[in-house]
């Protein structure tokens, strides 16, 4: 009797190491699972049964089981969705969906159903994959994610008179305080951030817009510098380091100039 029960889910591949002689440790965005961690035993031997499925940021459907939901599943099958071909030809386009990855692996809670970040992810590597891929994507799919995992920046008012933001008036970003001080409420420190009312009022509309006309909002400059800026400080802030997939980025861009 099989105690058991093989199941299937959508899943998308975080991260895997090699483990032993030939299998290979995975763990998988899934919408109905959170994060799942398995073992695909052979995975390195067997070409056959896991073909090119296990990569970084493919997209599947596998077959698993497992004891119970704290133990490790065991990897039984998977079918590859989608490859991203065009993400993976592409130096930048492949730094942008790690970084994604990355930031993914972060936010997302183990073994605790989250379709909408499942789903986030998934989209975003369909804008990376599909069309144009500017930088601001980057910033839209943090803007989501810190939304959907709880963290979501007080950027419409201050944070202390909570007045609404208004032309006019100075701003600064503290991301110990996980928002936005106007001039008045609160003097300079080396630790706020001063952020213009055009670059606020971009991220928050980010944050509304529907997925496939991301690609078409425009940033000036400012705009792109000071929210990469903000997000930065802010994300580092929550998780208390900086991704190494950041510091690549940043790197490649500094080249690249
Ligand atoms: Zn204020």
């Amino acid at each position: 009797m099989n105690a058991r029960p093989t199941q299937r889910t959508e899943a998308i591949v975080l991260r895997l190491f090699d483990y032993g002689e030939s299998d290979r440790i995975v763990t998988f965005s899934t919408p109905e699972f959170g994060k799942l961690r398995g073992i695909a035993k052979g995975a390195r031997r067997s070409k056959k049964r896991f073909a090119n499925a296990l990569e970084p940021f493919c997209r599947l459907e596998i077959l698993f089981s497992r004891r119970n939901p704290d133990s490790l599943a065991l990897i039984e099958g998977a079918e590859v969705v989608s490859h991203y071909p065009r993400i993976r030809a592409d130096l930048e386009r492949t730094l942008m969906a790690s970084y994604l990855i990355d930031l993914t692996d972060q936010f997302l809670p183990e073994d605790k159903q989250n379709a909408a970040l499942f789903t986030l992810l998934e989209s975003f590597l369909g804008l990376i994959e599909a069309g144009p891929a500017p930088e601001s994507l980057l910033r839209f799919f943090e803007m989501r994610l810190l939304k959907l995992a709880g963290y979501d920046p007080v950027l419409d008012r201050c944070l202390a008179c909570r007045e609404p933001i208004e032309n006019g008036n100075a701003y600064r970003f503290h991301a110990a305080d996980g928002g936005l001080h106007c001039a008045a409420c609160r003097p300079e420190t080396p630790e706020a951030l001063p952020v213009s009312l055009g670059t606020i009022r971009t991220l928050l509309m980010s944050r509304e817009l529907e997925a496939d006309r991301l690609g078409r909002l425009v940033w000036s400059g400012q705009s792109a510098d000071e929210s990469r800026r903000l997000l930065a400080r802010f994300i580092r802030h929550i998780l208390g380091k900086e991704l190494k997939s950041v510091q690549v980025l940043n790197e490649i861009r500094r080249l690249a100039k």
